[in-house]
Formats: C-alpha cells, structure tokens, sequence
C-alpha cells in the first residue's frame, strides 16, 4: 500500500516536472497561425505558465483565414486579430512566419524538438468534381478566387477573366459560395473601403459580370448556407420591393432585418417549384432551426418575385436539384470554359437517418457561363509522417489527441502529437467553433500531462526554440518573426490609408518578405 501511494506521489512530482512549479520548460510547437492555432497557443499559455509556444506557419504573414478567407466586406470579423496580436506577443509564444512544415522542418524533427506538436494548418487544398472539363482555362477553386481577391500570395496571379463574360456559375450553396458571389455582384464603391487586394479591385471594377448562378445538388431546405450569411444578401431586395409596397416585411424576430446590409439592385430568383418540400424535408426543417431559417429566407425570396428591373440590375439565380456532370468547352477550342452540362437530381433518403441524397434523373441541361467557380469545400493536405484519413480528409484523432492505426482496427495514440480545427474536424464551421476546438484539444494535453503520458520523455529535456531556431539556421531558412509581421501590418496600413482603405495588402512573396526583413 505504502508503495502504491509512494509510486502516486512519485509520479506525481515527476508529471509536475511540467507543472507551473517546474523549471523545465513545457515546449510547444502549434502548426499553422490561423483562428485554430492562436485559440490553442492562447489556451495552452493560460494553463500551463512553464510553457513555451512557438507558432510556425508558411506563410510570411499570421492569422490564416482571418487574412485569407474572411470577406473582405466582413471586417467585423477581421476584429480578432487583435486578441491574436496579443498572444503573439506574449513574452512566452513566438511566432515564424515563412517555415513551411515538411520542407523547411519535417514532423519528426518538431517532434524531437518539442514536448507537444499541435498541428492546426487547416485546408489548404480543394475538394475535386473528377468530372471531365475540371481543368479548363476559367474553372477555379473558390478557395483560389477568395485567396485572389483576398491578396494571398500564392494567387495574386490568378487573373480570372470577368470580362469576356455576364455570366458565373457558382457549383455550391455554402457560405463560401455566397461570400463569392456576393463579392461579384457588389457594388466596388463599397468593395474599394474594404482591404480587398487592389488587382482584384481594379478586375472587378471593369467587370461585366451581372449574373451569378448558385447551383445546389439538393434542395432548399438542404442548402448549407447560414441565415445571417443569406440575409445579407436577400436584405436589400426585402427593402426595395417593401419599400415599394409601402409596408414594412415582416421578419419574425428578427432585428437584423431593419438594417438594409444587402446589394442594391439586385435581383434573386428562385423558382417557387423548388421549394416543394416532401415529409422527409419538413421533418427536418421542423427539428433543424438553422436549416428552417435559410428555408424561410429563400422561400421569402422566391415569393416576393422580380422587381423592376433595370439597366445597373445584378441577378442572383439560386438553382436547386443540378449537379454537375461535366463542363463544356468553348466552341473555339482554346481550351476555355463556355459552360456546365447538369444533371438534374431528387432526392433519395439514406436507410431512415434523415439525411438524403442528391441522385440523378438522367435528365441533362446546360447553363452557359464564362467562368465557374467550384465551392464544394476546402481539403486538408497531410505531411509525411502523419497519420490521415484520406477519406474523411481528417487526421483521425481522439478528441484532438492523433491517433494511429496500428493493425485490424487497434488503433495507437501517438505521444505528444495533436490535432486542432478544420485538420481535425474536416473543412466547416465559423471561426468562434475554432475556439471550442482549440479547448478540446488544450484539455486533452493537460489532461496527458496531469496523466503523465509524457513521462518518459522526460529527464530527457527537449531543445524547444533554440533547436528550431539552430535548424532553421542550419537550412539558411529566413523566417519572419511577428516583428517582421508588425512591419508588414504597418507598411500595409500605410498605404491604405492613401487609399482610404484599412489596409493595401502586400501580394507577392518577394514584397512580404522584402518589407518583412527591413
Ligand atoms: P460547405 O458549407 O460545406 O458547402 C459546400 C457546398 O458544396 C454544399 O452546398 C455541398 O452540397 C456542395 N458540394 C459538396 N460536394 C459537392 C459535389 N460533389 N457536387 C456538387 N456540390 C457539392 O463549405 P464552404 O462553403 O466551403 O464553407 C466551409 C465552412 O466555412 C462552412 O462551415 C461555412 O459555414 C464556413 N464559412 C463561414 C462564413 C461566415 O460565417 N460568414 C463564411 C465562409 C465560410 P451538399 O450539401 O449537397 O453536400
């Protein structure tokens, strides 16, 4: 008994040796510097006061989405920069912009460096239709489009033609897909106050794109929009055709709606015959508040009808029940897109789950468009050494902890290494479920610390930041500290504010790194 308890105690004051009361440092590296991976170095910083956080990421630049996939017309949400900015500069995180994980340093050697690995480096990669025309001139990724217009600097040069055409299909019905379509149909008056890059600016001023199909596989009541996401832009429509009628529309507790946040003068169309809903739909709008909302705000739509159109008039086409079957080339044969061949669909319900299907009819129709943009999700891209399911696009993990297949299902966590939002979860949800993500996972490593699954790692001392810092010299890596970062942030400032723009983003690697290193 004496020795039981005098192992317990043991163990105990030998997990503490990463305790608060430790002199040994707790080495964390956390992988990728977007909303994920700043809410786990905040979180692992207010837990464990003997930890060391270093932040790694690619790009020369911090913040992930925030910087890359917000909107830029969303700069409320742009505002938790700065509870990130703070973390930085804490005296206990550093960040390294410009290393890149599996060139600059490989998994095996963070993994020797450090007590903890956190990988948060999200999706940087594309779900694919693997249907014939995928690769003609004209069809991106929405993910490359937001990146464009957005000034990442592996897309600055994306120069997407919007002006041989009026039209662009959308295949999707997410918020990406509305954050896209919303850029093109915007009036760049607004655009301009907003820190969209300047080339994409200057394409979408001269833009002659009026029509934007939003092309959904299945139907309303499964669209995977948001509501406010919609609202913004049905709002203005509501406005317009009310004001019209002399009434105000009534949006059932819903305040939003008394501030008109969508574009003017346009025009949504829906056709009324897609918002047939069958048992299996009601059932799930009845169960699903989300679901019933965007419901409600697309039959609200569709039912309200054209207003006058005129001249300056921008359509909005949501088109339910297609789902691509190939793209169709120009007839000039110079490798463009002129168009998307669809199937029409119905829906099939999967064994009794409630969730259905989108199959085909065997009937086909065509929409022609000068550019397409797939939004059928973002893809997470594995390093070597790390465990992924190809599948689930996932690392699989057991509550942020990355797991291993061993042999015939047993499955062997792997020590010291974890997981954290859209790598860990799959591509979905808003930044804030980053941080319930980011919890999960900070409570699995102090769990494993309190746990003393790191325990025989433990006399031996881990090199932490200077073995990073030794390693990167070693490869002659020039990383951008956020010092270089807080150069960048100024220099962009600068020079929107001769623009009356919050910021103009630095677009090219050369010039980040450039103004990073001054
Ligand atoms: P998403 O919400 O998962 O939407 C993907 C869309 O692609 C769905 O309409 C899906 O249809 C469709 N799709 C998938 N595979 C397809 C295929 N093979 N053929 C045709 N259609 C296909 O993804 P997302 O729009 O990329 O957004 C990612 C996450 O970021 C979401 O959680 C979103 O809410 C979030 N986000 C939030 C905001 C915001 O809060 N303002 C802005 C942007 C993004 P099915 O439903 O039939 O699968």
């Amino acid at each position: 008994m004496r020795q039981g308890v005098a192992f317990y105690l043991a163990r105990n004051l030998f997990c503490r040796s990463f305790s608060s009361l430790s002199p040994h440092p707790l080495h964390v590296c956390v992988v990728g510097s977007g909303p994920a991976g700043f809410y786990s170095a905040e979180k692992i910083l207010k837990a464990h006061q003997n930890a060391r956080v270093d932040i790694i990421d690619r790009l020369p630049t911090p913040f992930g989405l925030v910087r890359s996939g917000v909107a830029p017309d969303h700069p409320e949400t742009k505002i938790v920069i700065n509870q990130f900015s703070r973390v930085a500069l804490n005296d206990r995180c550093s960040f390294f912009g410009n290393v890149t994980l599996g060139s600059a340093v490989s998994l095996y050697e963070l993994r020797e460096l450090y007590h903890v690995v956190v990988l948060a480096y999200g999706a940087e990669s594309d779900r694919n239709l693997g249907i014939p025309g995928e690769d003609l001139a004209g069809v991106y990724s929405a993910r490359e489009f937001v990146w464009w217009y957005n000034g990442h600097p592996d897309c600055s040069h994306l120069s997407p033609d919007l002006k041989s055409s009026d039209t662009v299909v959308v295949l999707g019905q997410g918020n990406v897909a509305l954050d896209v379509a919303r850029v093109l149909l915007q009036q760049t008056t607004e655009l301009a106050k907003t820190d969209i890059a300047s080339h994409a600016l200057a394409a979408l001023e001269e833009s002659s794109v009026r029509k934007v199909y939003l092309v959904g596989r299945r139907g309303p009541a499964q669209a995977a929009c948001t509501a406010k996401e919609l609202r913004e832009l049905l709002d203005a429509i509501y406005f317009l055709r009310s004001a019209k009628r002399g009434s105000i529309l009534e949006y059932p507790n819903d305040s939003q709606a008394k501030s008109n946040t969508g574009i003017k003068d346009l025009n949504v169309h829906i056709k009324e015959a897609d918002l047939h809903t069958t048992p299996v739909d009601e059932e799930v709008l009845k169960n699903n508040r989300i679901q019933r909302r965007v419901y409600e705000l697309l039959s609200k739509a569709a039912l309200s009808g054209s207003s006058c159109p005129s001249s300056s008039q921008r359509e909005l086409h949501f088109v339910f029940f297609r789902k691509p079957d190939h793209f169709i080339p120009s007839d000039d044969n110079n490798g463009h897109v002129a168009g998307v061949h669809f199937e029409k669909t119905v829906l099939q319900e999967v064994g009794d789950s409630g969730k259905q299907i989108a199959v085909g009819t065997g009937q086909f129709e065509d929409l022609r468009c000068g550019m397409v943009l797939k939004s059928i999700g973002y893809k997470s891209v594995p390093v070597d050494g790390l465990p992924f399911d190809g599948h689930k696009g996932i690392v699989p993990n057991i509550q942020g902890r990355v797991i291993n297949n061993v042999s015939d299902g047993a499955t062997q966590i792997e020590k010291g290494l974890y997981v954290v939002g859209w790598l860990k979860r799959g591509p979905t949800g808003i930044i804030a479920t980053n941080l319930y993500c980011a919890e999960e996972t900070v409570s699995s490593i102090s769990e494993d610390l309190d746990q003393g699954v790191f325990a025989s790692g433990i006399g031996s001392q881990k090199a932490g930041r200077e073995g990073l810092l030794q390693l990167l010299d070693g490869r002659n890596c020039k990383y951008v500290p956020f010092s270089g970062w807080e150069r960048i942030d100024c220099e962009e400032k600068r020079l929107g504010s001769l623009r009356n723009k919050p910021r103009e983003k630095l677009t090219t690697w050369k010039d980040l790194l450039k103004v990073a290193a001054e």
